[in-house]
């Protein structure tokens, strides 16, 4: 018998979606309207939940490139002249992530836009990562080291708006405290697994400082070996026969055979290391829970952080039959 509920839901469904739609681009229009208070524009997800939660409601926020989209080699697109212009300030991820020509020549063409990747640079460059001669742009992936992109907000938000300077500094310390102790609980988390087999990988470059951070043991020189992945620091990049070997050669010497995809990259690659794996006898098994690196998808900053730490605890500690992983 048809399930009425589940009928009715189907056929809603596109109306559902146009709504959903609809909504964004009402929200954008509210953005776009004044509203008096301060229009600030962060590209990236990651960038616009620090910005939100140190600027409350005295600042309006709208994050350029949303859901699922490639922040490396995003475009601008007709419409997003109008936002670059209605912003009175923008931040971006910078150390190259937003490298698409025409938003790149944008964003570094005008003084209200604020790098937050290049303040921490300047700040900490011992904590920066260069792979093959390019800067990871990868920051957030380190909770301790995107945290440090919170003063730089407070900063500009306060030059902007000396009247809230008070509930800026009051919402970025408070910020900062929760984002010391998610650090700390993921850390925590990942030690669970035993240190053996706390290898990882995953679609695209995203997850080296991750690795430094939550993989490797305090002080360990060859970290970097905690992380592999078949595509470079754009997921863009094509994959050689020889990347697709040296990423079997890996899940061999560490033994592992596990996977993890990304959520807004494409599996292609993955599968292609899977089924050469299959061919000479190794198996792979793609994990059935992407990973967040580039994209978050609904989830907040923190949530993101968290639920990386889940999947990879939860799909090491089953291979590997570690029940400490486990428990939340
Ligand atoms: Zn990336």
């Amino acid at each position: 018998m048809l399930n009425v509920k589940k009928v009715l839901f189907l056929l809603l469904l596109p109306l559902l979606a146009i709504g959903c739609f609809k909504a964004s681009k009402s929200r954008l229009g509210e953005w776009m309207q004044d509203d008096g208070k301060i229009k600030i524009l962060s590209t990236t997800a990651q960038v616009g939940d620090l910005v939100a939660a140190v600027g409350g409601d005295r600042v309006s926020n709208w994050v350029l490139i949303q859901g699922e989209l490639d922040p490396h080699s995003y475009e601008i697109v007709k419409g997003d002249g109008e936002k670059l212009a209605r912003a009175d300030l923008i931040f971006y991820n910078g150390l190259g992530l937003e490298h698409g020509a025409g938003l790149s020549s944008q964003l570094k063409g005008t003084h209200k836009a604020i790098a937050l990747g290049e303040r921490i640079q300047e700040a900490y460059p011992e904590r920066i990562l260069l792979r093959e001669d390019a800067v990871d742009p990868h920051i957030w992936m380190d909770i301790s080291l995107w945290k440090e992109a919170v003063p730089s907000i407070i900063e500009e938000l306060s030059s902007l708006d000396p009247e809230g300077t008070s509930e800026y500094c009051e919402r970025g310390e408070a910020l900062m405290l929760q984002m010391d102790e998610a650090h700390l609980a993921l850390i925590e988390k990942m030690r669970k697994i035993p240190s053996e087999k706390r290898y990882l990988v995953t679609s695209h470059d995203a997850f080296h400082y991750f690795a430094r951070c939550y993989l490797a043991n305090p002080g360990e020189k060859s970290w970097e070996d905690r992380f592999a992945a078949p595509e470079g620091l754009a997921p863009d990049g094509q994959l050689s026969p020889v990347d697709i070997q040296g990423i079997i050669d890996y899940l061999r010497a560490h033994k592992i055979s596990v996977v993890f995809p990304e959520s807004n990259v494409s599996r292609d690659s993955i599968r292609k290391i899977a089924s050469a794996g299959r061919e000479m006898g190794v198996e792979i098994e793609i994990c059935s829970e992407p990973l967040y690196g580039d994209s978050m998808s609904h989830l907040s900053y923190l949530e993101m952080m968290r639920q990386n730490g889940d999947v990879i605890a939860r799909h090491l500690a089953l291979e590997n039959d570690c029940e400490g992983a486990l428990e939340e």
